[in-house]
């Protein structure tokens, strides 16, 4: 079934009207690839990556603008995706998006750990948590914040900062997250220039936190 991020969402409440209960046994793939991760505690680690369609954040520097509409996304048989993942030799799967919460993940993630495929999610966290996950990245935004239960469940804690005052959500969700938790500050990839001297300068005074790069980006891959 559907995971509605914001029940205002006309859009959402159309797919879920025309899917019914699906049960996540389809779900909308925006593009799956066999890549390195680019950011966070996992970087430089090959993964197979499924991008599902959805998502009304709204993040004004969005860089997969092109997933936030599901319905320009095919919905696809999730026994295909999980096929496409076992075929790739993968030991590790990354969901991302959009906001792959969106979706009921529980049947995905099963397929997955049944062929004993690691599961990785990306998720801001405005939506219902399903699925089960060897490693949440969790990333706020502060248009549709996260609820204080996949907080506690984070593995990782990555925040945006796009502007000074960003440092302050990031220690608001510091207090939220567990004390295992591994906290990672990310420049804003417009705005890289301008912000990466107070970060490296706020990583000095609070080493708890680590930069997180955008490394696929500097290596021209998806
Ligand atoms: Fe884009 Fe992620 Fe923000 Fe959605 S939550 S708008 S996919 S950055």
């Amino acid at each position: 079934m559907f995971r509605l991020c914001n029940k205002g969402s006309r859009q959402v409440i159309m797919i879920r009207k025309s899917i019914g209960q699906s049960e996540g046994k389809y779900l909308p793939l925006v593009e799956e690839f066999y890549s390195v991760q680019g950011e966070g505690f996992h970087a430089g680690k090959a993964a197979w990556f499924i991008r599902l369609g959805g998502c009304d954040v709204g993040c004004n520097w969005c860089d997969t603008r092109f997933a936030w509409d599901p319905e320009l996304h095919p919905m696809i048989d999730t026994g295909a995706i999980i096929n496409n993942a076992v075929g790739s030799g993968a030991d590790s799967v990354v969901v991302t998006g959009g906001e792959p919460l969106m979706w009921n993940l529980d049947y995905l993630c099963s397929g997955l750990k049944e062929n004993k495929i690691s599961t990785f999610i990306e998720t801001s966290g405005a939506c219902e948590l399903s699925g089960k996950w060897d490693w949440i990245c969790l990333s706020p935004k502060k248009n549709m914040p996260p609820g204080e239960d996949i907080c506690h469940l984070a593995h990782e804690l990555k925040i945006i900062i796009e502007k000074s005052e960003d440092f302050l959500w990031a220690e608001e969700y510091r207090r939220l997250v567990s004390s295992n938790c591994r906290l990672f500050l990310q420049p804003e990839w417009s705005r890289f220039n301008t912000i990466i001297p107070g970060i490296v300068d706020y990583v000095l005074k609070n080493p708890q936190w680590r930069i997180s790069l955008q490394i696929h980006k500097y290596m021209h891959i998806p």
